[in-house]
Parts: C-alpha cells; sequence; structure tokens
C-alpha cells in the first residue's frame, strides 16, 4: 500500500532542461584536486608525498576512524603537491595534487571482486569500506556503516531514485542508460543484507527509464518497482520510508530503527562498478543545468575535477549568471571559485541569473503559515526563525530545531522571502555550541 508525508512543495523541477541530455564522458582534465574530506565522518590524512607517482585507484589518503573511508586517485600520475586548497565549503581543505600522465595505469589493487563476491556476500562490506563508496545522493555518508548497522535489523530495503532536487538528472540518466548495473549492485546489496527483496522508489517524472527498469524486471520478483507521485522533498531518507512503508522514523532516530535501509540509486550502480571492474570510487555522472548554461548537460567525470571544467564542456554560461550551485536548488550550495573540485558526492552544477534571486532586502514574515505547512518534519519555521534572532537556544530546542533536514520546503513557501534555512542552520549550531 503506498502511503505519504506530511507537507512538501511542487516546485518547478527545471529536469526538462537536461532530461534528455546522454550521460557524455569528459576526458580527465590535466590535473585533479582531491580533497581529504568529502564524506561525513573524520578527514584522512595523506598517504602520499608530493613527487610520488600514483596509479588509477591507489589509495592516497585514509583515516583509522569507525566513520571514514578511504581516499582514491582518479587518474595516473605525479603528486605535485600535498597541501590546503579551496574545498566547495569555501574552505581550505587538505588535498592531493596529481598531475595526470593520461595513461590511467591501474593500481594493482583494481581488479575484478565478482567471484569472491559471488563466493560469499559478506565480503562486500569490507570491499565497500576500502573503494570508498559513501552515499552518492549527496549524502556522502560512508556506506559500509549504514550497512553494517543495518545488518540482521532490517526488513525493508529501499533504493532511492526519487531525485527530488529540481534539474539534478544524474540518477535519472543512470537508470535510464545503465538500468543492468544499478539492478546488479542492488541484488549484490540484498545478498548481503539476506533480505529476499528490495523496493526501487522512483519519481514518476521519470517516464523512459521506468519503462526500461519495468522491461528489465519483468518476470522477477526480487525488485520491486514502485512509482512515487512527484512532491519535493520526496528523496529526503525518513520522508522516503514514510511512503514507501508508512513508517515513521522517531525524531534523532535512524532508519534502521523503524526496520528500514535505504540507498541511492547512484551508490548502488557504484557498489555494481566497484564488484565488477575493482574500480572504486573515483567517478561520477554530474548535471551541469539551470538558466545559466548554454547546454545543459549530464557528464562522466572523475573526482577532482575542477568545476570550470564542467561548464565549459557544458557550452559555458548563457547570459549574465548570478550564482553557481553545488547540487541542486533547494539543498544545494553556492560556489565562489570554480576552480573548486567535483567530489564523490557532488550530483549536480546549476548556473542562475539574477531574475531567479528571489531575496528581498528587508524580508518580513506576515504570519501566513504557508512554512509551517510546508514542513515535511512538522516543524515551525516561523518560530525557528524569530528565536534564532533572539538567540533564544532554551526556546530553539523545545520547537526541536535540529529536527530540521534543511530542505528549504519552508523558504521556497514563503511570501515574505525570509531567509529561514540559514537562519536554522545557524540556530542548529547555536544549540551545539550550547551543549
Ligand atoms: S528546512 Fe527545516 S524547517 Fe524548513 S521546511 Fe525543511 S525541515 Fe522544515
Ligand atoms: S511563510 Fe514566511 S511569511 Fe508566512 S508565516 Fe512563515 S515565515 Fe512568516
Amino acid at each position: 500500500m503506498r502511503h505519504s508525508f506530511f507537507g512538501g512543495i511542487h516546485p518547478d523541477d527545471g529536469k526538462r532542461l537536461a532530461a534528455a541530455s546522454p550521460i557524455t564522458a569528459l576526458p580527465a582534465p590535466d590535473q585533479v584536486v582531491i580533497p581529504m574530506s568529502m564524506h561525513i565522518g573524520a578527514a584522512c590524512t595523506p598517504t602520499v608525498q608530493k613527487g610520488d607517482d600514483v596509479r588509477l585507484g591507489q589509495v592516497i589518503g585514509r583515516s583509522e576512524a569507525a566513520v571514514s573511508v578511504p581516499i582514491h586517485a582518479s587518474v595516473s600520475g605525479t603528486v605535485t603537491a600535498v597541501e590546503p586548497r579551496l574545498h566547495p565549503n569555501g574552505q581550505t581543505v587538505m588535498s592531493v595534487v596529481i598531475a595526470n600522465d593520461h595513461q590511467d595505469r591501474l593500481d594493482e589493487t583494481v581488479r575484478s571482486h565478482a567471484a569472491e563476491v559471488e563466493a560469499d556476500p559478506k565480503r562486500l562490506l569490507p570491499l565497500i569500506k576500502e573503494t570508498g563508496i559513501v552515499g552518492m545522493g549527496g549524502a556522502t555518508f560512508p556506506a559500509h556503516v549504514k550497512l553494517s548497522s543495518a545488518l540482521g535489523k532490517v526488513d525493508t530495503f529501499i533504493i532511492n531514485a526519487a531525485e527530488c532536487e529540481p534539474y539534478i538528472t544524474s540518477d535519472h540518466r543512470t537508470l535510464l542508460e545503465h538500468p543492468e548495473e544499478v539492478l546488479a549492485g542492488i541484488r549484490y546489496i540484498l545478498k548481503l543484507l539476506e533480505l529476499p527483496k528490495a523496493v526501487l522508489a522512483v519519481e514518476g517524472n521519470k517516464q523512459d527509464a521506468i519503462e526500461g527498469l519495468r522491461a528489465k524486471l519483468a518476470g522477477s520478483s526480487d525488485v520491486e518497482l514502485m512509482v512515487l507521485r512527484v512532491r519535493y522533498p520526496q528523496g529526503a531518507e525518513k520522508q522516503l520510508i514514510q511512503t514507501v512503508t508508512g513508517r515513521q522514523v522517531p525524531p534523532g532516530g535512524l532508519p534502521a530503527d523503524v526496520g528500514c535501509i535505504v540507498m541511492n540509486a547512484f551508490t548502488c550502480y557504484t557498489v555494481c562498478r566497484m564488484v565488477q571492474t575493482g574500480l572504486p570510487s573515483v567517478e561520477r555522472v554530474v548535471t551541469v543545468s539551470g538558466p545559466g548554461i548554454e547546454s545543459p548537460s549530464n557528464l562522466l567525470c572523475r573526482v577532482g575535477t575542477p568545476v570550470r571544467a564542467l561548464i565549459e564542456a557544458a557550452g559555458g554560461f548563457k547570459g549574465e549568471t548570478n550564482k553557481v550551485l553545488m547540487g541542486g536548488p533547494m539543498m544545494g550550495s553556492a560556489i565562489f571559485d570554480l576552480d573548486v573540485p567535483v567530489m564523490r558526492g557532488t550530483n549536480g552544477v546549476l548556473a542562475f541569473h539574477a531574475e531567479q534571486n528571489k531575496a528581498k532586502e528587508n524580508p518580513a514574515c506576515i504570519r501566513c503559515g504557508r512554512c509551517v505547512a510546508a514542513c515535511p518534519m512538522h516543524l515551525q519555521p516561523l518560530y525557528l526563525y524569530a528565536f534564532e534572532r533572539k538567540g533564544d537556544v532554551a526556546g530553539l530546542k523545545k520547537l526541536n530545531a535540529t529536527d530540521c533536514i534543511e530542505c528549504g520546503c519552508c523558504a521556497w513557501s514563503c511570501p515574505g522571502r525570509l531567509q529561514l534555512v540559514q537562519a536554522i542552520r545557524n540556530a542548529k549550531a547555536l544549540i551545539k555550541r550550547s551543549s
């Protein structure tokens, strides 16, 4: 039975710009800059030095922390620097810079793992860890940690192919062009979890991909294709679980608390590629789109490629670009330097003009309540905003500010154009500092 989640919005999804653009492989750049922090958890320490020769797929950074994953060279060549470089988050982060020799000489660890995973499905878990696979939908949480905490505890495996962020079509194109690899990745994970069936949840605006998947799944019962009504933020983990199962993850809880694990469709594709070829997480499909891009595209590129190269490959800017985002317009963040690198979790690079910027100089709340109706987490954004302005930490805690998933539904709905998400982000920081 299909369920639904509370709140949500229906923004113009803008997906028509890039949805028909096939995935094109972008040539690896002459130089990649690979940050030692591009996942949730502990940053890695570089394991290579300036002057070292590295091979494609070689580990170049590692951390012994429980929540972390190794980082790998996305090209072969020579390490030219190990130093702090600008990160898309606006800070400088220790990075490994590699001059590409354009030979793609593979590291000795890059070999098919299909036979060993076939013989022992449990081998998948350490392989996922060692090859640096994280949530590729943007969350970047280490996949092995999520899977370990789900083993023996969950009865439902959901594949998140909602891709509800406007403009982004990288998962859509992957489902359409690589359904076998996505399904194979799902089946490897199913065997690891010892579950009989997975639910592949896709929003109904990907009709061509849905038809292709239906054809591939004809006669099989291990993957149920569930077509969802288009509504943002359908792809948020808690909302997706509620839509698919009717179960509600408790505040502060995890999907495993209600017997579920959710993994992104591109993560499943990456798992398949890793098992079959041994390639660690060194590439990803990025949608380059928005009204400010000449030829919206879906580009397969190496981790560490500068954003500038993607924009050039998509024909450059169209008109006077006012803002460039990494990620979608709802949850992405603005970048201020086009030389920042693509990371494992980068699903989109979007460019917008000034007229798409709805910010107002003197925003004012008119108490219309639209933000409350739109909030999928049952929060009261207008009061969170007011308490944040006053620095009222006790009030913010009482209103469960930390439950906010920063989906942006409130800000999108607000006729007063209040910067609600920024205020709530700051409110969460205030709470963290006070505890
Ligand atoms: S950003 Fe936070 S407060 Fe605003 S709608 Fe989303 S969950 Fe609710
Ligand atoms: S939507 Fe904006 S104007 Fe309306 S109550 Fe919420 S904060 Fe105030």
